[in-house]
């Protein structure tokens, strides 16, 4: 290459010595418990297949029939000719699970939210987003040339602040995690529904990691806190504990109708797979009849998290399945990965820019079809690594 591109082994070189460079692993089986990395049996406790949905045999059977019947491949944007009745099953599926009036599938959770965020806001409008909003929240915010504030993570206070200083902007929206992606925690949306209302301004909860998991027959983080039918927008995701592919927006049939209008996130990308729309349906049925599956993941995640504290690690105060190990630096969470993946388990280091500096960490996610025996062996492997005093474990 010419001299036009060195800039790209400058850029590599800095990322490399920052600690920040990410390799691609290569798994060889499916997302269970333990999967084969790069050739080697190891737990996983990284996954966000939180329910065990993607390889139950009921969705996996609605996967491969609805290829039969379907094909693969959806052949179009869902406004040309990729609308196939699956949409419609799944779409009527979600609402009624969520309890809303209408839901709209796109082929993402993030082009949900950088299709959602820019209809609901524009210029002259304000954005008000927690500090530790997914990334998909931050570049929908870009998207919209909305003005942006950044409220402290969960800092109910601060919002009200920002709201009552604010009231010249045209409209004004709320947007929150309900569940924290790399933390955990649980959005206060009692509090910031309230404050919402009292500052008529729009609030948009984006359920990735809540759905499936929390409240009524796992409809969510909103219906864990008894807000349906409370004018919250939802943004959810299918590829998390329903175990397929694709995101969602619940609300009224008006909000879905300027949606399917307006949004670039769906108008200019092909539909999604026939066998992913089958199997996130199924997903959903299975979802909804198994609360046992909720109860062993809370199970798993109460046992590791006890056990990791009671071994000395420093775990950020979850409420759910994901379990965050802080570490500090992008090298230490590397090397800590790197010396548990030895003891063939795969909890992976999460870095900046998905966490703020400093604030590196192993970010343990639990699944419901975890065996005993496979949370012993996570355990066993952290006790052994903080025995073997991996320099600095306790600093
Ligand atoms: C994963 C995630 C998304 C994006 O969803 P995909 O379906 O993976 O595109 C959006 N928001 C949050 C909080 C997420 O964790």
């Amino acid at each position: 290459m010419t001299h036009n591109y060195d800039w790209l082994d400058t850029e590599f070189t800095a990322l490399e010595h920052a600690g920040l460079r990410r390799h691609l692993r290569t798994v060889m089986s499916a997302p269970t418990g333990t999967i084969n990395l790069d050739g080697r049996d190891v737990v996983l406790l990284g996954s966000n297949n939180y329910l065990g949905l993607s390889t139950h045999p009921q969705v996996i059977a609605a996967a491969v029939e609805a290829t039969q019947t379907f094909g693969t491949g959806a052949s179009g944007s869902r406004l040309i000719s990729g609308n196939s009745e699956l949409y419609t099953t799944l779409e009527t599926n979600l609402a009624k699970v969520k309890n809303t009036e209408a839901a709209l599938v796109f082929s993402s959770g993030y082009t949900a939210n950088t299709g959602v965020i820019p209809i609901l806001a524009g210029e002259g409008d304000l954005i008000l987003s927690d500090a530790l909003n997914h990334a998909s929240i931050i570049d929908g915010c870009r998207l919209s040339r909305a003005t942006k504030k950044v409220y402290r993570h969960c800092d109910v206070e601060h919002l009200k602040g920002l709201l009552s200083e604010s009231t010249a902007f045209r409209r004004r929206l709320i947007v929150t995690d309900g569940v924290f992606s790399m933390d955990g925690d649980i959005a206060p949306l009692p509090d910031i529904h309230n404050l919402a209302t009292e500052y008529d301004a729009m609030l948009l909860v984006d359920d990735a990691h809540g759905f499936g998991i929390l409240g009524r027959d796992g409809s969510g983080t909103v219906a864990h806190f008894g807000l349906e039918n409370r004018d919250i927008i939802q943004m959810g995701t299918l590829s998390k504990a329903i175990g397929a592919l694709g995101g969602y927006i619940t609300g009224s049939r008006t909000l879905i109708e300027l949606l399917i209008n307006k949004a670039r996130g769906l108008i200019f990308t092909t539909g999604l797979p026939p066998a992913t729309l089958a199997a996130a349906n199924a997903a959903l049925n299975v979802m909804r009849s198994s609360p046992e599956l909720r109860q062993h993941l809370f199970l798993h995640a109460k046992h590791l998290k006890l056990a990791l504290i009671d071994l000395g690690y420093t775990l950020l105060p979850s409420e759910t399945q994901i379990l965050p190990v802080v570490l500090g630096s992008p090298q230490r969470a590397t090397n800590i990965s790197e010396a548990l993946l030895a003891e063939g388990v795969f909890a992976p280091a999460i870095r900046p820019p998905a966490v703020p500096p400093d604030t590196s960490r192993l970010r343990l996610t639990v699944m419901a079809t975890h065996t005993e025996t496979e949370i012993q062996h996570a355990i066993d492997a952290f006790a052994t690594l903080s025995q073997n005093s991996v320099k600095d474990l306790h600093s």
